[in-house]
């Protein structure tokens, strides 16, 4: 994996064969080849220009919302969840946060200083760096409309400045043709109340507590809405919900929900999406996109431990 070349000597971590249970909220997934949290941004780029060229990259934020197959994946996974993870107030009133850095945590750092419009992001159990490739959303704000500017990294380790015009984006979806990864983003919020912010979160918070089963591994929305409709309406008026494969089922408080309350593999969880979206297409006509991302490999058996 590593090229051999007169390197810099590596400051991250680098872990072989890990469990992707451990880094993903459904708490399935089976090993990846190599996991890397590098130290820094200056890390991760020697770690890039190390890596060779045709080692598949998977990054990874908190895991929120990628299935991982029980197959694991081959190649490398780059975390950036708790290493990058400076957040700055640039003196134009600019946020600058690197991509590790959690949603909750920018939420929060955003109020604090007087800055609103990222409220939303409070309850998102991810990072800014999975936030800006889902362009992440809730309660009526996203992602991609506070950016003012997005530091990408390659993988050969070159830095590009992007800006929003560069990318596709639109409703859970940024596309972006040149294999760059996000490293940190510039965000423009507006002045406002910082108290009146802080409380804003608090009730998106318990909006979210009392609607969603936060204490079971979910990935949160399986499915995208379909244009003018909520996908967990279709699925409820299927009657899906408490629906079961294995250790997964359609959860009963929010039927876009799919939680692992039973010890699931990946398979069941996969299997339950797609039976719920057959279901849906047969009763509704409505072929439900899943938002989830579902990487790796498939295995017959069991898959972990
Ligand atoms: C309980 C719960 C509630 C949720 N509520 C919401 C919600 O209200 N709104 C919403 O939009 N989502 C919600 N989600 C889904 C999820 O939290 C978001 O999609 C989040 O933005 C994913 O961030 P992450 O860091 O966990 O990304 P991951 O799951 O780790 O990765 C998601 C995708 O982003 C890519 N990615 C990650 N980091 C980078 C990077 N640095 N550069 C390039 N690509 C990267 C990954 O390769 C993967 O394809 C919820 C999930 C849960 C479990």
């Amino acid at each position: 994996m590593m090229a051999m070349l007169d390197h810099i000597p590596l400051r991250g971590q680098l872990k072989f064969n890990e469990p992707m249970q451990r880094h993903t909220s459904w708490r399935v997934g089976g090993n990846v080849d190599r996991f890397y949290q590098p130290a820094d941004i200056d890390d991760l780029v020697n770690f890039l220009r190390q890596v060779e060229p045709n080692e598949p990259l998977h990054w990874l934020g908190l895991g929120s919302n990628i299935l991982v197959r029980d197959g694991g994946l081959r190649g490398t996974a780059i975390a950036l969840f708790g290493v990058m993870d400076e957040m700055h107030l640039l003196s134009n009133g600019v946020v600058e946060v690197e991509a590790g850095v959690s949603c909750a945590r920018l939420a929060r750092y955003c109020a604090k200083h007087g800055l609103v419009g990222a409220e939303f992001f409070a309850g998102i159990p991810g990072t800014v760096g999975g936030a800006l490739a889902m362009n992440a959303g809730a309660y009526g704000g996203e992602t991609w409309p506070k950016v003012l500017s997005v530091e990408t990294i390659d993988r050969y380790g070159q830095r590009h400045r992007r800006t929003p015009a560069d990318f596709e984006i639109s409703y859970r979806s940024v596309v972006n043709d040149r294999e760059e990864w996000f490293v940190s983003s510039q965000f423009e919020l507006a002045a406002g109340d910082s108290e009146a912010s802080s409380q804003k979160i608090k009730q998106l918070l318990r909006q979210r507590a009392e609607t969603q089963p936060l204490s079971l591994p979910s990935c949160g929305s399986v499915f995208r809405n379909p244009v003018n409709d909520h996908a967990a309406r279709l699925i409820e008026a299927s009657g899906l919900k408490g629906y079961r494969v294995g250790g997964a089922s359609v959860s009963e408080q929010h039927a876009n929900f799919i939680v692992n309350d039973s010890n699931a593999m990946a398979s069941d969880i996969e299997q339950l999406i797609a039976d719920v979206s057959d279901t849906v297409f047969v009763d509704h006509g409505v072929r439900l996109q899943p938002e989830v991302r579902v990487v790796g490999e498939v295995i017959e058996g069991p898959a972990h431990d």
